[in-house]
């Protein structure tokens, strides 16, 4: 009954539904993003539980999560959920809403590779892997973690050392320019 109160009065899961586009509150527990998840084990909170708790409301727990920054956007999730729910899309939202709000990141390593990520995207029109991985060490001073496989990477052809542009960078730069036209509106 308190559940039943608490899912018709959320603030923060009318917010989340707004934001993301997505019916939060149409989640069951069944559990099966969950368990298609490739991060799941390195979640403090799984998906399923991320929306619970946004369905209760529980708006710090959730964006104090350091799941929300573990999330690779693979949308396996979204793919499993019978009830239609884009969970990866509600994942961006919870990061967006974490840095609007100026919540404590508890993986701030997560932050600093999302930002890296996006500045590639945005100079590229997609991923530039050498440049992004640049960026994000030296937003982070940690150099030389994981460097032993740039080798091995550089030899089966997974890295290029220069950027691969796309053809459709302008197009690419203007979803960008929209998106903080977007976010000054609100
Ligand atoms: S989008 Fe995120 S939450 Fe969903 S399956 Fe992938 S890593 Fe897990
Ligand atoms: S798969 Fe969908 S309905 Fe099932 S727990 Fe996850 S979000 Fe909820």
């Amino acid at each position: 009954m308190a559940d039943t109160l608490n899912l018709n009065n959320s603030r923060f899961a009318e917010e989340v539904e707004r934001l993301s586009g997505t019916p939060v509150r149409a989640c069951f527990q069944c559990h099966k993003c969950s368990t298609g998840c490739p991060i799941g084990p390195d979640m403090d909170l799984l998906s399923s539980q991320i929306m619970r708790l946004i369905q209760l409301g529980e708006e710090a727990e959730v964006l104090g999560s350091r799941g929300i920054w573990l999330c690779a956007s693979c949308e396996a999730c979204t793919t499993r959920c019978p009830m239609g729910i884009d969970i990866a899309a509600v994942m961006d939202t919870l990061r967006m809403m974490a840095i609007e709000r100026k919540v404590a990141i508890p993986d701030a390593h997560g932050e600093k590779f999302n930002r890296s990520f996006l500045g590639s995207v945005r100079r590229h029109g997609r991923v530039f892997e050498v440049g992004m991985m640049t960026a994000y060490k030296l937003r982070t001073c940690d150099f030389f973690a994981d460097v032993d496989k740039v080798p091995q990477m550089l030899a089966k052809r997974k890295l290029s050392l220069l950027p691969n542009r796309s053809g459709a960078g302008k197009e690419v730069r203007q979803v960008f320019r929209r998106a903080e036209e977007e976010e000054k509106k609100r």
